[in-house]
């Protein structure tokens, strides 16, 4: 991934994922760049062109440059309990999209989500409560298990991904500007999964 504006002004949302597939490809086959940080920190002191911002969860498994294999300058890093969204985060990736260029936003779900474990559970917790709250529209709409439980795996997996989805939809409804920019097709935002068995991404 280049940290020059002018590769990035050329390249597609769907390059941009490319990159990120490749990216993540070296990090499961534990073949990454050997990355030095001197000539990066000099490159980038002055501005900064990422190509691709990423709304993870605070999981410590789900270590986002490491993922794809990125760097200093290269990746808009968001994170929070369950990849939710909130007003900074949105705020965040509208600088991003409009004032740095970047062309691609990821929101990231990732197997074994406590958040979403937390959520599914009802568990109240001083200020987690109303970030868990944020993920009950994903459970609602989570239909077809038999039971709706933590015990059952692929129920879980299930509400991790369509929590993923909600967090897509709540940017596009609550941002005008990432909304009409993805119209227009200079953006694109989609969902992702992370396992944190195997490091493998699948974009969706
Ligand atoms: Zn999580």
């Amino acid at each position: 991934m280049s940290l020059h504006k002018s590769i990035q002004e050329i390249m597609t949302p769907e390059q941009v994922i490319e990159l990120l597939k490749k990216g993540n490809e070296r990090f499961v086959n534990d073949d990454m760049r050997n990355v030095k940080t001197h000539h990066l920190l000099e490159a980038t002191k002055e501005e900064q062109y990422p190509l691709a911002a990423i709304l993870a969860c605070m999981d410590s498994r789900v270590p986002v440059e490491r993922v794809f294999d990125k760097t200093i300058g290269e990746l808009f890093s968001f994170r929070s309990p369950g990849n939710v969204v909130n007003k900074d985060i949105i705020g965040g990736m509208e600088y991003a999209a409009k004032v740095t260029g970047t062309k691609l936003f990821v929101a990231m779900g990732h197997t074994g989500c406590g958040a979403v474990n937390a959520a599914i559970k009802g568990t109240k917790l001083g200020n987690l409560t109303q970030s868990l709250d944020k993920i009950k529209p994903a459970i609602e709409k989570t239909s077809g298990f038999d039971p709706k439980s933590v015990k059952n795996i692929k129920y879980v997996n299930a509400v991790i991904y369509n929590n993923t989805l909600h967090s897509i939809e709540t940017i596009r409804k609550e941002s005008a500007i990432l909304r009409e920019m993805e119209e227009k097709g200079e953006i694109k935002i989609v969902a992702a999964m992370y396992d944190i068995a195997t490091g493998k991404v699948t974009f969706h």
